[in-house]
């Protein structure tokens, strides 16, 4: 009696994290997997830690740039599909865009339809650009509307992951910048020393205005979701979000420096930007050229800036042969990690390159070293897929990897659609998509210690070893580690989700 009362006090107090509790979802998981329907809705609702791996202009729909430029008298050159700034009359080809969307009088002939392929890959095998061409085209296209909107930005994809059960999402934005890149355009030189490479007090004003930036982009999303009203969770209230401040890599060497240097900046300036990560195409002539220089200033700044400088995620591996020559495959990833201390890689596309190759998956293993995958991005853009994709050589590895979207309004996809491609495409177990999920909370950048020691067997931190509690208000141990930690609570949030998801089954 006494044991069944200490049995019924501890499944009280306690919730499980270990598997055998989760045999039930499991064998429900397998008999649904070659259902798409099906299996699109189980994954739908399970809850997901996170995505670590979108770029918050991709994220958007075309169709939501198309109203916001419609409210704000923008125009679109009908030629070439860029949004242009207002008024519209009086230039050759261009049209306003409320005589377009929604449902205006010039939109005949399709054009809607190709202006909303114009700005995605929707349908991109039917035309003649390739995915890759195609996909960064887009992002010239639609600048000028998400100018003044980046609060509206904000409010859609965190709506968008609210409905998909997202706990978390660490959006790739760039304040300020542009405005680093013409201060050193307009005086730099990066031969002098370190300090007088740039005008440092004009780069702290372009930190303090791009935290103003964000300030403002917070309000407007806080406006637009209304979190103060019950129910407002649905509207994405519930989803928190940091920033990785992007540097734009193709530009030149000391613009380059100089938004790292502002990412630096921005990262000890505000909590709410948790890392940088360097963005534009990897393949890039320049981006090419200037590699290992760009790795050795993420290494000094690291240095210079200890304690705000660690953490760095980079698109590495981005590559694949015929993309570029021979000579640039096999070798980013591995300087990323050893170089550049990144903990983070996108993509990673052609670690088989690597000459070293389990060595570097070692060096990953061993260091946590995470995998941001991104399943449709790379199908378009770099042809690689199915058994061609890496995936697999890492989870045999046991290099940690999250599911990520990259662009899912450019990709129209979401997050979902990435988790039913790979269990589709891997044959994962729930087991493994469980792990993926919580490998966007523990391998986040958000402050504070992780809960888990071990995400693929689910073994907690010392701390909490006897089991998470039901709240945190009982005093133990686990509690108090769990609320010094902003990722911990994360995490236990998700630990709980997990729970009444998994109870259904
Ligand atoms: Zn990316």
């Amino acid at each position: 009696m006494r044991g069944l009362a200490l049995f019924a006090f501890l499944c009280l107090s306690h919730f499980g994290v270990s598997y055998s509790q989760s045999g039930g979802v499991s064998q429900y998981f397998e008999s649904i997997k070659n259902s798409p329907l099906k299996l699109r809705h189980f994954l739908t609702t399970m809850p997901k830690g996170g995505d670590l791996h979108s770029h918050l202009s991709g994220a958007i729909y075309a169709e939501s740039y198309l109203a916001w430029a419609a409210e704000d008298g923008k125009c679109m050159d009908i030629k070439s599909f860029v949004f242009m700034s207002g008024p519209c009359d009086g230039r050759n080809d261009l049209m306003p865009i409320s005589e377009i969307y929604p449902g205006g009088p010039q939109d005949v002939d399709g054009l809607l339809v190709n202006i909303i392929d114009a700005l995605s890959t929707r349908d991109y095998e039917r035309r003649d650009l390739s995915g890759h061409q195609q996909f960064f085209s887009t992002f010239s296209r639609f600048y000028q509307a998400s100018l003044g909107r980046q609060g509206d930005m904000l409010a859609e994809v965190t709506k968008r992951a609210a409905g998909q059960n997202i706990g978390y999402l660490e959006l790739m934005h760039s304040p300020g910048m542009i405005a680093a890149s013409l201060e050193a355009e307009r005086n730099s030189d990066l031969a002098r020393a370190y300090g007088k490479r740039l005008d440092h007090r004009a780069m702290e004003k372009i930190a303090k205005a791009a935290v103003e930036e964000i300030d403002e982009m917070e309000e407007r999303r806080s406006i637009l979701q209304q979190c103060e009203k019950k129910g407002a969770e649905k509207e994405g209230c519930s989803v928190s979000v940091r920033y990785l401040a992007q540097v734009i890599r193709t530009w030149k060497p000391e613009q380059v420096y100089a938004q790292t240097l502002l990412a630096f900046m921005l990262m000890e300036l505000d909590d709410r930007v948790v890392g940088l990560n360097y963005v534009a195409p990897e393949d890039h002539p320049v981006s090419l050229r200037d590699y290992r220089t760009h790795m050795s200033f993420i290494a000094e700044l690291s240095e210079k800036f200890e304690g705000a400088g660690q953490n760095i995620a980079l698109h590495a591996g981005e590559l694949t042969l015929g993309l570029v020559p021979p000579e640039h495959l096999g070798w980013h990833i591995r300087d990323a990690v050893e170089v550049a201390g990144a903990k983070r890689i996108g993509h990673g596309i052609d670690i088989s390159y690597d000459p070293n190759m389990y060595q570097t998956l070692q060096l990953m293993s061993t260091d946590d070293v995470a995998v941001e995958i991104n399943l449709t991005s790379n199908d378009v853009i770099l042809g690689v897929s199915g058994e061609d994709h890496p995936i697999s050589i890492y989870l045999e590895n046991a290099v940690p990897i999250t599911i990520s979207t990259d662009d899912e309004g450019v990709s129209r996809i979401n997050l979902t659609h990435e988790y039913q491609r790979a269990v589709e495409t891997f044959d994962l177990s729930y087991e493994t998509i469980k792990t993926i999920s919580r490998n966007a909370v523990q391998y986040s950048f958000l402050p504070g210690k992780a809960l888990f020691q071990n995400t693929i067997d689910g073994s907690l931190n010392t701390e909490c070893r006897k089991g998470l509690p039901q709240d945190l208000k009982d005093r133990s141990t686990c509690s108090s580690f769990i609320l010094q930690s902003e990722k911990a609570l994360a995490q236990w949030q998700l630990e709980k989700n997990f729970n009444s998801f998994e109870a259904r089954f």
